[in-house]
């Protein structure tokens, strides 16, 4: 099959169904189609790698050149960066055909890619349903044959959680091993891009692209290259998994727990370990993270002044107005709750109070996990408490959206991968299983993965 003739494929699909689940805010047939071509020819003179020629839907975080970045937000509703992401730049070298820019929450601050200003993307498996967030858009393309590859960005869960409601495979890498050069920060201490596709496999194609050292992100990693793709046959006889007793207590769904202790069993049988491991300290990463985020948030987001770029008022009257209302009409409800939240916990008289005392759960949190670590290879649970909620159902209550995220929170805290693998289904709508390993474990992560696939 040619390039050419692949990337039309997608397009008829995106065509035909993307109406209904509104995955893409920006579809660039042109672009897909000229980029086809000239993969083709790539492959022809035998330039190029294993995903050349092969199309990929960006989330609309990343910054694509000549092509609108919204980041799904009315502020960047024109935005078109004059640079590529790292992400995007490295696909692009590859011949990897742009599909198009995917839907997510607005600036990547949801669980259910409903505050998105470009309206809730639909979950594939059942359309009253939300896709998950904030890369729900992602998801959802390859839940439904959009795109065979899309990339995604995880800050809080923001890849395994819409992979686990959508039925597919995503992968949270080590914090630095992936560039975010180029992808609009949130909270930039805590955010991570990687891949999202159907199997453990594509996912560990498509990290091999994304991952490695970029100077021009002051915390990208220098590491020696790992191979995702030899690990992945590796067999996982006396592989130690690690399973916590704090994530089966109350408040989880009882068909994710059935289908999370069927996965379990399943890893055992392919000679797996099961270690019993703690941490004791779970419940602090959701407080946390929702001061230390917002925090971050709150400082990254002041440079959309209406001045520089995005969106700006109309006939300001002043300085101050022109701030004061390119702010109010560009963000979100969302968005607005968060820089406020972040600005009260770092403003003079509550630093110490709240976020100096955040820093402290952030290390207790990852301190949980490196003990764990030392009894076990992997940890495994589930990554959501619940399969896909209503689209509406947790719109107006933003505090049980937050607990929807309180098994993939932990892990940004630490800084370590993890990733959702399809486990099951609990009345009728996916549930993902949670790998998380130690840092820089993404290959072993995706043998494990691929070996349960
Ligand atoms: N749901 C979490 C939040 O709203 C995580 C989002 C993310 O990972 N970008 O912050």
């Amino acid at each position: 099959i040619t390039s050419v003739a692949l990337t039309q494929h997608y397009l008829d699909r995106i065509d035909q169904y993307d109406g209904e689940l509104n995955a893409y805010v920006t579809v660039t047939p042109e672009l897909a189609m000229e980029m086809a071509r000239q993969a083709d020819q790539m492959i022809a003179e035998g330039k190029g790698g294993l995903l050349t020629g092969i199309p990929v839907a960006h989330k609309d975080i990343f910054c694509t050149l000549d092509v609108k970045t919204t980041c799904g937000s009315k502020m960047l509703d024109n935005f078109i960066a004059p640079y590529d992401a790292k992400v995007v730049e490295a696909s692009r070298a590859l011949g990897m055909p742009i599909l198009g820019k995917t839907n997510m929450d607005e600036f990547a601050m949801g669980s259910s890619s409903e505050s998105s200003y470009y309206g809730a993307t639909k979950n594939p498996w059942d359309l009253k349903a939300v896709p998950g967030g904030s890369s729900g858009g992602s998801a959802a393309v390859i839940a439904a044959g959009l795109a065979p590859l899309a990339t995604g960005s995880d800050t809080g869960g923001s890849i395994r959680q819409p992979a686990s409601f959508c039925g597919i495979t995503g992968i949270k890498p080590t914090y630095g091993a992936v560039s975010r050069y180029g992808m609009i920060a949130y909270a930039s201490s805590f955010d991570q891009g990687g891949p999202m596709t159907r199997s453990a496999e594509e996912s560990a194609w498509l990290l091999d692209v994304m991952a490695g050292f970029d100077e021009r992100d002051s915390t990208s990693l220098e590491q020696p290259k790992q191979d995702y793709v030899s690990a992945l046959s590796n067999d996982i006889k006396g592989l130690k998994v690690g399973v916590p007793a704090e994530y089966f207590e109350e408040g989880l769904d009882d068909g994710v727990a059935t289908t999370v202790r069927a996965a379990i069993a399943e890893l055992e049988k392919l000679g797996a370990e099961i270690v019993e491991v703690s941490l004791p300290n779970k419940d602090l990463a959701v407080p946390a993270y929702y001061v230390l985020a917002p925090a971050e948030a709150s400082s990254n987001l002041s440079r959309f002044d209406g001045v520089r770029y995005g969106y700006r008022c109309e006939n300001p009257t002043d300085l101050n107005d022109l701030y004061t209302r390119s702010r109010s009409e560009g963000f979100g409800a969302e968005v607005k709750r968060r820089i406020m939240v972040g600005a009260y916990a770092l403003s003079a008289g509550y630093y110490d109070a709240y976020y100096l005392k955040a820093q402290k759960l952030r290390r207790m949190v990852r301190d949980d996990f490196v003990n764990a670590f030392e009894q076990c290879d992997v940890i495994v649970g589930p990554v959501a408490p619940t399969p896909a909620f209503n689209i509406g159902e947790k719109s107006d209550d933003p505090v049980s959206m937050y607990l929807a995220d309180l098994y993939t929170i932990p892990v940004n805290l630490a800084g370590m991968p993890a990733m959702s693998v399809p486990a099951g289904f609990s009345n009728g709508r996916p549930v993902g299983l949670h790998l998380v390993g130690p840092y820089h474990s993404e290959a072993k992560l995706l043998n494990v993965a691929h070996q349960y696939q």
